[in-house]
């Protein structure tokens, strides 16, 4: 009877233990379990799981990388847990600014498979890293831009547009053989640099489904993908394969 009394007033105790927005109380309820029985814990566990805010289903997703590297056997809790449904897409993203371009893989970082191909579509640039899952994205500077750009590279006091100069003059060069040699310089190895704006988003290319990979890959061979410098993968991504030309196949 005593016993009983204890519990009841265990329980008590509990109820007024139970507050789930502080997370230290699980320690007390925990506790009064442990001495008394009551299956608090449990219940408070529960409780708390219930009180957490649940993601939009929508966002929801499993990221493909994290069941590449991630194991079956990790916890549920650990981030290298291989199971469904563990991430999700949120405002925040894998690198600096990422946020306003769009959502963000919880996991990875990676921008969302359905806007990186709209941008793709648009236009934006994607630039080549040695990875073949990886890429970033960048948005081409407007012509206005570009042409800003070029004013200061042809003022730079000091610069390779005066140095072209100089030396042209010292060879005693006629100024249009300068200039061309100038645009020359400006076209291969100046331009390339300016027409991308910095890198705006990273993208792994395992968000991408069976559909958008086929999509990426007519995109490719229409040769309507914006590749930034140098104009193509050092390695290709990993679900693109060349078709052998007409004259290679035997
Ligand atoms: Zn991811």
């Amino acid at each position: 009877m005593t016993e009983e009394i204890q519990r009841a007033q265990a329980r008590e105790m509990y109820a007024s233990l139970l507050d789930v927005s502080s997370p230290e109380r699980a320690g007390a309820a925990l506790m009064i379990d442990v001495v008394y029985g009551t299956g608090t814990a449990g219940e408070w566990a529960a409780a708390w799981k219930d009180a957490q805010p649940r993601p939009d289903p929508a966002l929801v997703q499993t990221c493909p990388r994290r069941m590449q590297e991630g194991s079956p056997v990790a916890p549920a809790g650990s981030p290298y847990a291989a199971r469904e449904g563990l991430d999700t897409w949120r405002a925040q993203g894998g690198i600096i600014g990422q946020e306003k371009i769009g959502l963000g893989c919880s996991w990875c970082g990676s921008l969302h498979p359905d806007r990186f191909m709209e941008l793709v579509r648009e236009g934006w640039v994607v630039g080549p890293t040695d990875k073949t899952y990886k890429c970033y994205l960048g948005r081409n500077r407007t012509e206005e831009e570009i042409a800003e750009r070029k004013a200061e590279w042809l003022s730079a006091a000091n610069g390779i547009y005066a140095t072209i100069v100089r030396l042209g003059e010292e060879a005693r060069k006629s100024p249009d053989v300068i200039e061309a040699e100038a645009e020359e310089q400006w076209q291969a190895r100046e331009l390339p640099f300016v027409q991308v704006s910095s890198q705006k988003a990273k993208f792994y290319f395992q968000h991408l489904s069976d559909a958008q990979k086929r999509e990426f890959v007519d995109l490719l061979n229409a040769k309507a993908v914006k590749i930034g410098y140098p104009g193509h993968f050092y390695t290709r991504p990993f679900f693109v394969s060349y078709e052998p030309r007409e004259a290679d196949k035997s």
